[in-house]
């Protein structure tokens, strides 16, 4: 298959690009990109001259932006064990529509994604979706119980897709959902990954301190000084406040090699609109202004890396039923975006190549993945976007099980046009 995308406003953070140009995708690959001639910097022809331009399929991408596929390092496809929440089909449309190409499953499943098999399983699962890289998380411990070490070795010596793009048969180590409360169990989970390859990723939540800041700021306190000791990396999941920022900040500058993330949710919204709306229920929880403040003021500086959704969808019955009894987690896939550029890029705290970077480049530098990348040889994992277009956040709309979104009624910018990956078209916008 061979696709022309014209005229789109080429975003790729690795490059600096930032310029109106033409894509050329055949067999899979990207194999040219063509900018306007005189652009600082950059030259007007990247790889080979491009193909005769009549026997492909065309998009006509002008005033579009045509960015490297996301990444999602973080969300909950449920299967196995909690089909009727979310299953790996749904989940990978979800994620398609969202203009997501890679996503790395939470290892919190029935059962814990802990064994070669369930691995196996799920990666079986997602080569009859449709084409979204699905890449596992397994967990630190057998079945999360924090007793015993999971087999991180045979999990990572499992044939899956993963292991073709990464070597790896899973993407990364976690215990996420809960933390490995045993410093020394974690200690020997961060080794286990490092001979292995792998990077940890930390829940960072104290259980006995649940919901609460400390309980964050002491678990990414710990999770820091464990990785330092292993001289390994570590990546801190969902940070929501200032106070963990502090910390990851000051560690950042000592130059340990700490990566971290946040959610849309924690940039967006505090604490003063839960009310009783199950909705907005999620863990942590929503935080207040000055935290809210402190994250935008660390996705500027750097401090936070990447933009996670910690995707979690849940039935009506386990979110509508009021704030106390709802289940913690909300759906993130189908509005990521659109929601992160509108608070983010419209309102100038981060440009366009900032925010694709902690959308897809920097999460690809973490998993070890060739992607995130638009220039000539790279895979063609592509994502086009209407940045103009403005809709309203709607549960019906969603193609995820998961209506539970804490956006609903909200009004944002940009709307993912197509999804392509591997250089096939997976989602259009109707
Ligand atoms: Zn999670």
């Amino acid at each position: 298959m061979r696709i022309l995308i014209k005229n789109g406003m080429l975003i790729d953070p690795d490059l600096g690009l930032e310029a109106v140009g033409n894509l050329y995708i055949e067999n899979g690959k990207i194999v040219c990109m063509k900018t306007e001639a005189g652009i600082s910097g950059v030259m007007p022809i990247w790889g080979e001259e491009p193909f005769e331009t009549d026997s492909v399929t065309q998009i006509e991408a002008a005033g579009k932006w045509v960015v490297p596929g996301l990444i999602d390092l973080h969300v909950h496809f449920r299967e196995p064990g909690q089909e009727y929440k979310e299953d790996i089909f749904t989940g990978c449309k979800a994620a398609a529509k969202g203009g997501f190409t890679t996503v790395c499953c939470m290892p919190n499943t029935r059962p814990v994604i802990d064994s070669p098999e369930v691995v196996k399983y799920i990666d079986e699962k997602a080569k009859r979706a449709n084409g979204v890289h699905v890449l596992s998380v397994g967990s630190i411990t057998e079945g999360q119980r924090g007793k015993n070490l999971a087999d991180i070795h045979g999990m990572c010596q499992t044939q899956t897709r993963c292991r073709e793009l990464t070597g790896k048969g899973i993407c990364a180590i976690s215990e996420d959902g809960r933390s490995v409360m045993n410093a020394g169990m974690m200690l020997r989970g961060i080794w286990e990954g490092r001979k292995n390859g792998l990077i940890a990723f930390s829940h960072t939540e104290d259980d006995s301190l649940a919901g609460t800041g400390i309980g964050e700021a002491l678990i990414v306190a710990r999770d820091i000084m464990l990785a330092k000791e292993a001289d390994s990396p570590i990546h801190l999941c969902h940070i929501s406040t200032a106070g963990s920022l502090e910390i990851i900040r000051k560690a950042k500058a000592e130059g340990i090699p700490v990566t971290a993330e946040t959610g849309p949710h924690y940039f967006v919204l505090d604490k003063s609109c839960a009310g009783n709306d199950g909705n907005k229920k999620m863990n942590p929880p929503l935080r207040t202004k000055e935290d809210v403040a402190a994250v935008k003021r660390a996705l500027q500086d750097g401090t936070l890396d990447v933009i996670a959704t910690d995707h979690a969808p849940h039935s009506r019955e386990e979110k509508e039923c009021g704030y106390e009894k709802a289940l913690n987690g909300v759906v993130g896939l189908e509005t990521s975006f659109a929601v992160s550029y509108t608070f983010l890029v419209r309102t100038g705290v981060l440009t366009p190549l900032e925010l694709i970077d902690k959308m897809s480049c920097k999460p690809a530098e973490i998993l070890g993945l060739d992607r995130g990348i638009l220039a000539a040889g790279k895979t063609a994992d592509i994502a086009i976007i209407d940045i103009e277009k403005c809709f309203q956040i709607k549960g019906e709309d969603f193609v995820s099980k998961g209506k539970n979104s804490a956006f609903l009624g909200m009004k944002v910018y940009g709307e993912i046009l197509y999804t392509i990956i591997d250089g096939r078209i997976v989602y259009a916008a109707e």
